[in-house]
């Protein structure tokens, strides 16, 4: 278990730049850690890379990876599938690297279900207006998704309080280098530190039979 990395659940309403926080992260510490590519059934957004930004599937294409089990997790958000490819995330955390989910509540508290042991960081904006500014700003979706997204945002809103960690999303350099230090002191929680405790302690109890030096 010490020696797994640690898997990180990031989430917040759509618009509130989580995805410039996800890549400001891997470019600052890009040894530290790396983040799971989701499936989805949506289509891609201008500038979006198939293998880079999401797996784009079909809908039956991603049935297929429900009934095979290739799925950590998924959801339905919006109207399109999003889920998490399985192999790659278990693969990862077993080689000791943090793995990093950018996905939507529902995915999120199912993931805490299953791996408790998981971090879950909530990203919000300083205010409310900003999301609306954010998603009309950004000009990707049609107003009637940006309508529904801000719908599905206040219905989430009541689930923040079971994340592990609020961060708002007021400047970029200084939330991405809050959520680096939040995994970094999550390391240290004592759960996962059970082999060194168990070394430490084994060391102690020799230490206190033998004669003082
Ligand atoms: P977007 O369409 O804006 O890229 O993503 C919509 C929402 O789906 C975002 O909240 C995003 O975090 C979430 N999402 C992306 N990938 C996954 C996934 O694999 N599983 C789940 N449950 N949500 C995801």
């Amino acid at each position: 278990m010490s020696s797994q990395g640690i898997l990180t659940i990031v989430s917040g309403f759509s618009g509130v730049g989580k995805g410039t926080l996800m890549k400001c992260l891997l470019s600052e510490y890009p040894s530290e850690y790396c983040l799971s590519i989701s499936a989805t059934t949506r289509a891609p957004r201008a500038g979006e890379t198939d293998g880079v930004n999401y797996f784009f599937v079909t809908r039956e294409q991603f049935e297929t990876m429900i009934r095979e089990d290739k799925l950590i997790e998924y959801a339905r958000y919006v109207d399109h599938y999003y889920g998490t490819p399985k192999d790659f995330v278990v693969e990862k955390l077993s080689q000791g690297i943090n793995v990093i989910l950018e996905i939507e509540m529902q995915g999120a508290l199912k993931m805490k279900q299953k791996y408790p042991e998981s971090l879950l960081i909530f990203v919000v904006p300083p205010k409310a207006s900003d999301l609306e500014e954010r998603l009309v700003g950004r000009g990707t979706e049609p107003p009637e998704v940006i309508k529904n997204r801000l719908r599905r945002a206040a219905q989430e809103a009541v689930y923040m309080k079971d994340y592990d960690y609020i961060v708002v999303n007021d400047e970029v350099e200084r939330a991405t280098r809050q959520i680096h230090e939040i995994i970094t002191n999550e390391r240290d929680r004592v759960l996962r530190r059970d082999d060194f405790i168990e070394k430490l302690t084994q060391e102690l109890q020799i230490y206190s039979q033998q004669e003082l030096k």
